[in-house]
């Protein structure tokens, strides 16, 4: 990989994934996007924001060259993965295209790109495909599968069920953005028996704790 691959890469968020993706070992499914920061020279430092945000990214200031990303302290690691990566789009963004979210022409396809590049980076389009053999012959993914797909790729529940609705159009019934959101708050609020029992084991291993 060299600087004119990212160059020739920086207007496609797809394209830019898999050149960036390209930079770690492709060994892991969970993409280590950590690694992926360190090899851009990218700090990360840890903060709590007063609003929801997720992350935060400083370009350089005139002569030095540290790339500075903030991330929520407060979110769940599946949040701070993306919002990394995220990031890092408007780092590579900035860097090799000149563009920052304040100069964007257009903010709301700025980070709709960044989005984008974050999903395709955490989500590989080869890898999903290794995931997606074992249900070849299903033609839509259960949610109660979602959670094995989620943990493989290290990302929520949530980004797991629009990445197989939309892009591999692999989720049966309704499946617009409003539709999906409330089917998955639907599946969160009736416990599942598989939780339940995670749950009841867990208190008991507690139980015994606290009785002795
Ligand atoms: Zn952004």
């Amino acid at each position: 990989m060299t600087n004119s691959d990212i160059e020739k890469a920086v207007k496609d968020p797809v394209l830019l994934a898999t050149v960036i993706g390209a930079l770690i070992d492709e060994e892991n499914t969970v993409i280590n996007v950590y690694e992926i920061a360190k090899t851009l020279k990218i700090f990360i430092k840890y903060t709590v924001f007063e609003s929801n945000q997720g992350g935060f990214y400083i370009p350089p200031e005139d002569e030095g060259d540290i790339h500075l990303v903030l991330i929520n302290a407060e979110d769940i690691i599946t949040r701070q993965r993306f919002s990394l990566a995220h990031e890092i789009a408007h780092m590579l963004r900035f860097q090799y295209n000149d563009v920052t979210t304040n100069t964007a022409k257009n903010r709301k396809k700025e980070e709709y790109f960044c989005n984008k590049f974050a999903e395709h980076l955490l989500v590989p389009k080869h890898k999903l495909k290794t995931a997606l053999e074992a249900f070849e012959n299903a033609p839509f993914i259960d949610f109660s599968d979602i959670h094995g797909f989620a943990r493989r790729f290290g990302v929520s529940f949530s980004m797991m069920t629009r990445v197989l609705a939309y892009r591999e159009n692999k989720i049966e019934g309704e499946t617009d953005d409003r539709d999906l959101t409330r089917r998955i708050d639907l599946y969160f609020q009736s416990p599942k028996d598989d939780l339940k029992q995670y749950w009841n084991h867990i208190l008991n291993l507690y139980r015994m704790a606290i009785d002795a």
